[in-house]
Formats: C-alpha cells, structure tokens, sequence
C-alpha cells in the first residue's frame, strides 16, 4: 500500500518476509527437477502475500527460468521493476487485455478461438509476435480447451499469424489431495492429446504439468517445466511432502500489545459479548482485524504467542483489532511483541494451524493479508 510520504512510524502489525529463506526454497524446488526442466516460479496473488516486485526480483535471482502471475496487472509491476525472464499470465485474460499483453512482454495462455484471434490481430497492426501457450482441460473443469476440441482449434488458429505456440499445458485437479489414479489419468489425457496434437503437425515444444505437489512428489511428470507456487514459501501442499523436501516458511507475522487491562469475573469482551471471562483476566488488544485479512473465523479459537507462551483469541475479531487472554502470561506489559504466525522461543503457529482453525487452507491464509500490513524484507 500507498503510505503518505510524511510518516515516520508505522502500524506495529508487520509481515517479516525472509528472501533468504525463499532463495533457498527455490533452490531446494531447483534440485528436485534436475536440470531437465525449467522452473517457472508461480509468485501469483501478490506472491501468496508476500509482495510481487521482492519476491519476483528474489526468484530470478535465485535461479528461476521464468515467472507465473495472475494477471496483467501483476506482470506490468515485474516488467516496470526491471524483470526480464518471460511472465505468464495463469489467470484468463479478456479481450481488451490483449494490447497490454503485447506492450509488456507477456506470455499468456489462449484457450479460445477469439482470444487466439485477437491477439493475432493485435500482433500484426504492431509487427510483433506474441508467445502464447495453449491450456488444456483435463478435469479441473475450470479454464482450458476440452481435449476433444483441440485439434479442432488448432486447425483454425495454428496458422495464425503473430502467434508463436510456445507450449502447452494443464492444471491437475486432485494431485495435493494424493488421488493418484485420478492424476494419473489427467496426465495421460494430456500426453494423449499433445501426440495427436503433434501428428497433425501441431508442436509446443514447452510442455508442463507440474505446480508445486507434482514437482515435489512425481519427478516423472515434470516435462519440460515445473510451475510450484505455494511450496516456495514454505508450505508443501500436504504434509507427507516433508519428508521428501526440506523447505522453510518464509513470512513471520508480528506485533505488539497496544493495550493491556486487567477486567472482573461476568464481563463481555469485545462485539456482542461472545466472549465472558470467567476470572479476573487481563486482556490484550492487539493491532489486526478483518481490514488486514485476519479472519473473523478466528474469533474465540485462534492463538497468537506473547512472551514464549500462546494466548487465546477472546471475543470477535474487529475490522483493526483482536483481543487475546493474556492472564497466564508473567510480566506482560504494553509494547510486549506478539507472534501471530512465525516462531517465538519455542513456540510456534504456523499457516497450516491458522488455516485450521479457519477451516481453510494455507492460500487462503497467506493470500488474504492485505497491502496495509507493512511487509520488510530482509
Ligand atoms: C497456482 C498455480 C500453480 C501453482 O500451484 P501450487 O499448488 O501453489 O504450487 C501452478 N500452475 C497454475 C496454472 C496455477 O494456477
């Protein structure tokens, strides 16, 4: 976010990011693909919440072949940052999106007629070529060409001028959940259509499968290149992945206390009272609500860790705040720093715990943090 240039002092609620713990984590994704397969680093949704332009300059850097974001909007910052390694978009593009794609450099998927024709049209009035690479559907039933229709399309827009049919690929729909056959038989419907593809005279030399479970568990799937997103900030996609891959967290979530205050037995915390201490209890606020994307599902169940110990979430989390049950916790004062997600003495939340007590997972987690959250990177 934005801050007014005439601020010297911040919100204490800062998203601690460790570069040096994704460049390792690249390199660790790296060494499970050999050197047979690029590595397109997939740093979309603002790099799950970690801040697109750092952690895109942090990627190449540490050795990725390529970038994969949600949209054109994302690439733009990545280009204007100064990146030139090719940038796919993963997200669909519309229409209009086209002259953009072009002016940045952007290397998008194409998975209907009109857009292969729009982006023929617009490459031509510019002299230019535009890479593209064609998306298969195999049974995530969410973007992608039927694998019955695609001979049919490139029929019509193989010859297309402007275009140059870089690669080809699709999104498994099962493989973090470990439903292998389902997997299997996505990845043979791919090869499948990609030979008869390639017996009509059809070619993409860059074919690829692979995000990050597929890199991580089934180097025979890694084609020409492998896509891993959420493993590169630390979190294989299920935890049977740990031992094969060695991979560190790379955001810590920090504050502080900004209030303290000792309240009586029978008195509701926060909205609605959902919340009644039983005791004399002293209670914390702590400076992150809704408005930063800490879930209200977290009201009464989350924990955060003050002083090496936890501290319940108490009552409803509000658009700025949470309050926490700080009574069991000696000496604890204002200004304390609290770890919301992240490591502190020997006690530690990470996303996978948050993201159970929401009921969700950790893209949600990670991705949901929003702008205002100050992010340093160190
Ligand atoms: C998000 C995404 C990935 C990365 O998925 P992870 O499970 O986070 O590794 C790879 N490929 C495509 C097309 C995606 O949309």
């Amino acid at each position: 976010m934005q801050h007014s240039a005439m601020i010297t002092s911040h919100n204490p609620t800062v998203a601690e990011v460790d570069l040096h713990a994704f460049h390792r984590n690249v390199q660790q994704l790296r060494k499970l693909t050999g050197n047979g397969s690029m590595l397109m680093a997939v740093i979309k949704t603002n790099a799950y919440g970690h801040g697109v332009v750092p952690i895109g300059k942090a990627a190449v850097n540490a050795g990725a072949d390529r970038l994969g974001v949600t949209g054109v909007e994302e690439g733009a910052l990545l280009r204007e940052s100064g990146i030139n390694v090719p940038i796919h978009i993963l997200s669909s593009i519309t229409l209009e999106q086209a002259s953009d794609v072009m002016e940045y450099g952007l290397t998008p998927f194409v998975a209907s007629k009109e857009l292969a024709e729009k982006i023929s049209t617009v490459a031509e009035k510019q002299h230019t070529t535009v890479p593209v690479h064609v998306k298969i559907d195999t049974g995530l039933h969410r973007f992608g060409i039927d694998p019955q229709d695609v001979l049919s399309f490139c029929e019509t827009c193989y010859s297309l001028p402007g275009i140059r049919w870089e690669g080809i690929y699709t999104h498994f729909s099962s493989a973090d959940e470990g439903e292998w056959k389902k997997t299997e038989h996505e990845y043979q419907l791919f090869l499948d259509t990609v030979s008869e593809l390639e017996n009509y005279g059809f070619h993409f030399p860059v074919k690829h499968v692979a995000a990050s479970t597929i890199t991580i568990e089934r180097p025979d799937m890694h084609l020409n290149m492998v896509r891993p997103g959420i493993a590169l900030f630390g979190y294989p996609p299920a935890p049977r992945q740990k031992k094969i891959v060695d991979l560190e967290p790379v955001m810590r979530l920090q504050s502080k206390l900004v209030r303290v205050r000792e309240l009586p037995p029978n008195t509701p915390v926060g909205y609605g009272g959902s919340y009644i201490t039983k005791d004399t209890e002293k209670i914390a606020v702590v400076p992150i609500g809704l408005g930063d994307g800490y879930h209200r599902a977290l009201s009464n169940k989350g924990q955060m860790i003050v002083r090496g110990k936890r501290a319940r979430i108490v009552g409803a989390i509000a658009l700025d705040q949470t309050l926490i049950d700080v009574s069991h916790i000696e000496g604890v004062t204002e200004g304390d720093t609290v770890t919301i997600m992240g490591k502190q003495g020997d006690k530690e939340i990470f996303a996978p715990q948050i993201a159970d007590w929401m009921n969700s997972n950790v893209d949600e987690v990670l991705s949901s943090l929003m702008q205002r959250i100050q992010r340093e990177y160190s």
